[in-house]
C-alpha cells in the first residue's frame, strides 16, 4: 500500500502553528513511507476563506520546506461531486429527506434542554412516507445512521476509542439549498483523493465517528486515523497569541530557520528517545505515530530559541548574508555596499556563534555592515577620552607596521602596547572596541580588526579620534 497523507487547512487566517505540525507530521509520515502528501484547501466556507489566507497558506508550507505531491484540491470545485454522493446514498435508502422546518428543530432543542437531555435531532423523518412531504420547505438530506450497537476507532495516537450509536444523530449531508456540508465533503474528498492516513488535530476526534459511518454507508475502506494533542502554552493553558499560537510567517520574522521551526514542531508531541536535535534527513529516518504522545505538549520559546541557535551555527554563511541582508536594510535604510557585504560574510562565524534568532544576529551584525564614519552610542563615546585617543593613536602607529593583517599579528601589536604603556588590556581594548564598532559590546576584537582589515580599522581610528575631539570641545 502506497501511503498517501494530506494537510486539509480551512483558509480562514494564516499557517498557525498548530497547522504547521500537523502539515509536517504528515509530511514526514508520508516522506518515511515513500508516499505522497497531497494538499487540501477547504475553501468551502467561501465568505471567510480568503485569497490572502490561502497564499500565506502555500507561502507558510513552502518556506517551512514541506512541498506537496501534485496540485492542490480546492475542495469547493468538487461541490458536484459531493452532492453526487449524497444522491447515491438516497437512492441506496441509506440518507433520507427531511422536511423539518427551522421551528420544528427549534422546539426539538428546547425540550432536548428543559428535559436536560442531549441536543440531537429524533430522526422523524427518516422513515416517514416522502408522500406526507410538505411542498413549502426545502428539505436538507440527512444520513441513516446506525442506531444500535457502537462505533470503533483504532486510531494510532488515541488507541481504541468508541462511541455508542444512539448518542450520534442523523446529520446533514446536503443544507436546503442543495450544498454539502463539511463532514460530507471531508469524507468524499479523502476518499476520492485515496487517503490512506487521516492526521490531523485531535480537536476532530469526534468528527471521526461520524465521517467513520458515512465510509461504512458508502461501504468504502475508512484511512486509518491518527489525531495528535493539541498544543498548549507553557503553562498548560490552550495556546494564546502570546504563547506562541502566530502564524509561520511571524516566525519567519522573528528570525528563526525554517530547519530550526521544523525540529521544534517535531519534538512538539513526537519523540524518538531523548534526542532534541533532529534534522529533516533524520526525522524522515525515525518519524512514526508510535512517537506521538498523548498528551498535549507546552509550547517553549527559551526551547525554540536554543535550537535556532543550533542550526545558525550550523547554517552556510552566504545564506545567513542573504538572510540577514534585508534585516540591516530595515536598520540601516538602505542596501549594505559590496564591502560591507565582504566583511558580514568574514565576520559571520563570530556572528552566528552568539546569536539565537538573524535578529539577534543583524542587531549584531551592524557595525560591519555600517560605511563610516560610524554613529557612537554615549556609553562609547564616553570611553573615547583624550586620554584613550591618544592611546589609540599610539596603538594606529603601531597597527600601521603590519604587514601580514591576521589576528595573531593585531593581538601582538595590542599586548606590546599594553606592555609597553604598563596599563591593563581593558584600557586598549573598550575604547578600541568604541571607535571600531561604535558600541561597548562586540564579537571578540581581534576577530573584528581581522574581519574589519586594515583599512578599514585605520579608518575607524581615526574617525574615532575626530568624534571624541568635537565631543571634548563642545
Ligand atoms: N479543515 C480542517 C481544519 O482546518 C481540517 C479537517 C481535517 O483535517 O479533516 O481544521
Amino acid at each position: 500500500m502506497t501511503v498517501i497523507t494530506r494537510f486539509a487547512p480551512s483558509p480562514t487566517g494564516f499557517l498557525h502553528i498548530g497547522g504547521a505540525r500537523t502539515a509536517l507530521f504528515n509530511w514526514l509520515f508520508a516522506r518515511h513511507h515513500g508516499g505522497r502528501f497531497l494538499l487540501r484547501i477547504e475553501d468551502t466556507d467561501r465568505q471567510r476563506s480568503t485569497t490572502e489566507a490561502i497564499d500565506a497558506i502555500l507561502d507558510g508550507l513552502r518556506w517551512l520546506g514541506l512541498e506537496w505531491d501534485g496540485e492542490p484540491v480546492f475542495q469547493s470545485a468538487r461541490a458536484a461531486r459531493h452532492a453526487e454522493v449524497a444522491h447515491q446514498l438516497l437512492a441506496e435508502g441509506k440518507a433520507y429527506y427531511c422536511y423539518c422546518t427551522q421551528e420544528e428543530l427549534q422546539a426539538m432543542r428546547d425540550e432536548a434542554r428543559a428535559a436536560g437531555r442531549p441536543v440531537r435531532y429524533d430522526g422523524r423523518w427518516r422513515d416517514r412516507d416522502p408522500s406526507e412531504a410538505p411542498t413549502d420547505v426545502p428539505p436538507v438530506v440527512r444520513v441513516k445512521a446506525p442506531q444500535v450497537g457502537e462505533t470503533v476507532i483504532e486510531d494510532l495516537v488515541q488507541g481504541e476509542v468508541r462511541i455508542a450509536n444512539e448518542q450520534l444523530d442523523d446529520m446533514v449531508l446536503l443544507r436546503a439549498d442543495g450544498t454539502p456540508t463539511y463532514m460530507l465533503s471531508v469524507v468524499v474528498d479523502d476518499h476520492d483523493m485515496g487517503i490512506t492516513h487521516v492526521i490531523r488535530g485531535d480537536d476532530h476526534l469526534t468528527n471521526a465517528f461520524r465521517q467513520l459511518q458515512l465510509y461504512n454507508a458508502m461501504d468504502w475502506t475508512a484511512p486509518i486515523f491518527a489525531h495528535i494533542p493539541l498544543i498548549h502554552g507553557p503553562d498548560g493553558a490552550k495556546l494564546s497569541k502570546r504563547h506562541g499560537a502566530l502564524g509561520v510567517e511571524a516566525y519567519r520574522d522573528m528570525g528563526y530557520l525554517p530547519e530550526a521551526l521544523r525540529n521544534y514542531l517535531l519534538r512538539l508531541g513526537w519523540a524518538h528517545g531523548d534526542e532534541e536535535i533532529i534534522d529533516t534527513e533524520q526525522a524522515i529516518a525515525w518519524f512514526d505515530l508510535d512517537g506521538v504522545g498523548r498528551s498535549p505538549s507546552r509550547f517553549d520559546f527559551a526551547k525554540l530559541g536554543n535550537l535556532n541557535g543550533h542550526y545558525l551555527r550550523a547554517a552556510d554563511d552566504a545564506r545567513l548574508v542573504d538572510l540577514v541582508l534585508p534585516r540591516l536594510e530595515r536598520r540601516l535604510d538602505g542596501m549594505p555596499d559590496a564591502a560591507a557585504r565582504t566583511r558580514l560574510f568574514l565576520g559571520m562565524p563570530g556572528l552566528k556563534a552568539r546569536a539565537k534568532t538573524l535578529e539577534e544576529l543583524a542587531d549584531n551584525a551592524v557595525f560591519y555592515a555600517r560605511s563610516r564614519p560610524l554613529p557612537m552610542s554615549e556609553k562609547a563615546l564616553d570611553l573615547l577620552t583624550p586620554e584613550a585617543r591618544a592611546r589609540l593613536d599610539r596603538l594606529a602607529a603601531l597597527l600601521a607596521e603590519v604587514e601580514d593583517w591576521t589576528e595573531a599579528a593585531v593581538e601582538e601589536k595590542i599586548r606590546q602596547l599594553v606592555d609597553a604603556e604598563g596599563v591593563k588590556l581593558g584600557q586598549v581594548a573598550q575604547p578600541l572596541r568604541a571607535a571600531l564598532t561604535g558600541s561597548t559590546t562586540s564579537p571578540g576584537l581581534f576577530e573584528v580588526m581581522a574581519v574589519l582589515g586594515r583599512d578599514e580599522t585605520l579608518a575607524r581610528l581615526g574617525d574615532a579620534r575626530r568624534v571624541g575631539e568635537a565631543r571634548t570641545v563642545n
